[in-house]
C-alpha cells in the first residue's frame, strides 16, 4: 500500500474505538494520512441492520461539522441530504408561530439523519485501502504502559477514544493521577415522538427548527426528508412519570402543545408516549484528553454535552480537524501532538460544554420572553 505524501516514513497503526459519527469520521482523518487504521465498533455493522439505534433520529449539523467534513470530501454529499434550518419556528400557546433567524440571510443549520450521516462515514472510511472496520468487537479494557487493547488482544501505535458518552477508554485515565473528570445528569429526560406528513407533504413549515418553549419543559421538531418531523420533548423526568395513561397524555398537550396534538395525532400521542421510557442526558468534562504518546479521546468520549446548543457532534468533528491540524504541525509525533491537542482543545470544548448548559435554560425559557424576541429582532436587523 502507498504512503501519503509527507506521511508516516514507517507506517503506524491507529486504533479507533467506536464507530459512531466521530469516530467514523475520524477513521478517514487517519486513513488520509496514511496511517494503518482499524476501527472497532461493539454493535453490528448499522449498514446491514434493521433497526439502528442511537441517542436520536435527526441532529443539527452546522459550520463547524460541515468544515470537518469538507475536509475528507464528503460535505457536499451530506449537505445534499439534509434540509436547511434557517430559523427557529417558536410555537406560543395559543398557536401563533414566530421565526427567529440563526443568523443573516442566506445562513442555515442543516436537519440530518443520525443513521445514515453515520452509514455514510463508515462507507466512506472503508474506502481508503489502509483501513479496516471491524464490528461487533466490544473494547474491554487496554493498557496505557503497553496499548495492548483486550478485545482479544489487539495493539496498536495510537489508540483513539470515540466510543461516546460512556467511553470504556477513558476508564482508565480515571485510574490515573492529575486526571479531572466531572459529569451532571440534568434532571430532564428526552423522549422523541413523530409527526407524521399530512397528504404527502410536511406537516409544518419544514425549513424551521420548532420548537414549544414552556419554560421549565420544552418540545423541538427537526424535519426528515421523509416528510416526517422527529418531536423531541424535554421534561423533567418527575413530569414524564406523572403521566401514566394515554387521556393524560392528551389532556398534557391539550394544556401545553395544543397545536400539535392534530399533526401527531391523538392515537399516536397515546402510543408512542409509552414506547419507550424518556432518556437521561449527562454532559461530562475531563482533562487532560491524552495520555503519554499513546490514547486521545475525541468526541462524546472527551466532552458529552448536553443537547440544547446542538453542537456535540459537530464539536466532535471539529476535534477531528484539530487534531489532524495539530498532527501537520508536528510531523506527526504522538508525543507532541497529544499533548498540544489537549492544551488546544479542552478550553474550546469545556466552553461548549458550558454554552449547551446555558442554552438548556435559554431555549426552554428565554426563547419564550419578550425580552429575547426583542433582542433577537434588534440583532437581525
Ligand atoms: P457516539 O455517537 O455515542 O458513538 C460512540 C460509538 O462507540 C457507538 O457507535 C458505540 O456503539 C461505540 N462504542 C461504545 N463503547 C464501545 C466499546 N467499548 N468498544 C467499541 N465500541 C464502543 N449533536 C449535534 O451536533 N447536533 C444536534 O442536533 C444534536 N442533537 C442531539 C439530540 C439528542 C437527543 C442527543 C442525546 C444528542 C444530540 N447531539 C447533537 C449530540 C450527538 O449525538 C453526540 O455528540 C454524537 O453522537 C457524538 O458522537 P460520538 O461518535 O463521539 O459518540
Amino acid at each position: 500500500m502507498e504512503e501519503s505524501p509527507g506521511g508516516p516514513s514507517q507506517k503506524k497503526v491507529v486504533a479507533v474505538v467506536g464507530g459512531g459519527l466521530v469516530g467514523a469520521l475520524n477513521a478517514c482523518f487517519f486513513a488520509k494520512r496514511g496511517f494503518d487504521v482499524e476501527l472497532f465498533e461493539t454493535r453490528e455493522d448499522i449498514r446491514q441492520a434493521k433497526i439502528v439505534r442511537g441517542r436520536s433520529i435527526n441532529l443539527a449539523l452546522s459550520h463547524r461539522g460541515r468544515q470537518a467534513l469538507k475536509h475528507v470530501g464528503m460535505e457536499e454529499k451530506i449537505v445534499s441530504q439534509g434540509i436547511p434550518m434557517h430559523a427557529r419556528m417558536i410555537h406560543s400557546l395559543n398557536g401563533k408561530q414566530s421565526p427567529i433567524p440563526y443568523g443573516k440571510k442566506g445562513q442555515y443549520i442543516l436537519s440530518v439523519d443520525r443513521a445514515n450521516l453515520n452509514k455514510e462515514l463508515l462507507t466512506a472510511a472503508e474506502t481508503y485501502p489502509n483501513t479496516k472496520l471491524n464490528f461487533d468487537r466490544k473494547l474491554q479494557d487496554w493498557s496505557a504502559e503497553t496499548g495492548l487493547m483486550t478485545f482479544e488482544q489487539v495493539e496498536a501505535d495510537l489508540i483513539v477514544g470515540c466510543d461516546g458518552a460512556f467511553s470504556a477508554i477513558r476508564k482508565q485515565f480515571l485510574r490515573r493521577s492529575r486526571f479531572n473528570y466531572s459529569q451532571t445528569y440534568i434532571p430532564h429526560g428526552y423522549m422523541e415522538l413523530t409527526m407524521p406528513p399530512i397528504n404527502g407533504e410536511f406537516a409544518m413549515k419544514p425549513n424551521y427548527l420548532h420548537i414549544w418553549p414552556r419554560n421549565t419543559f420544552m418540545m423541538i421538531a427537526l424535519p426528515n426528508l421523509d416528510k416526517t418531523f422527529t418531536c423531541t420533548l424535554f421534561m423533567p423526568f418527575e413530569e414524564f412519570e406523572k403521566i401514566t395513561t394515554g387521556d393524560e397524555v392528551i389532556e398534557f398537550f391539550q394544556k401545553y402543545f395544543p397545536d400539535a396534538i392534530p399533526l401527531i395525532g391523538v392515537d399516536a400521542l397515546k402510543r408512542d408516549y409509552f414506547r419507550l421510557p424518556a432518556q437521561a442526558m449527562v454532559s461530562v468534562k475531563c482533562s487532560p484528553y491524552h495520555i503519554g504518546s499513546k490514547c486521545v479521546l475525541m468526541g462524546d468520549a472527551a466532552h458529552a454535552v448536553v443537547p440544547f446548543y446542538g453542537q456535540g457532534m459537530n464539536a466532535g468533528f471539529e476535534d477531528c480537524i484539530v487534531f489532524d491540524e495539530i498532527m501537520e504541525q508536528f510531523n506527526e509525533d504522538f508525543s507532541a501532538v497529544l499533548p498540544e491537542y489537549t492544551r488546544v482543545r479542552v478550553p474550546d470544548d469545556h466552553a461548549i460544554a458550558d454554552l449547551a448548559m446555558y442554552n438548556y435554560i435559554e431555549m426552554r425559557a428565554h426563547v419564550n420572553s419578550k425580552w429575547f424576541l426583542f433582542r433577537k429582532h434588534i440583532d437581525n436587523l
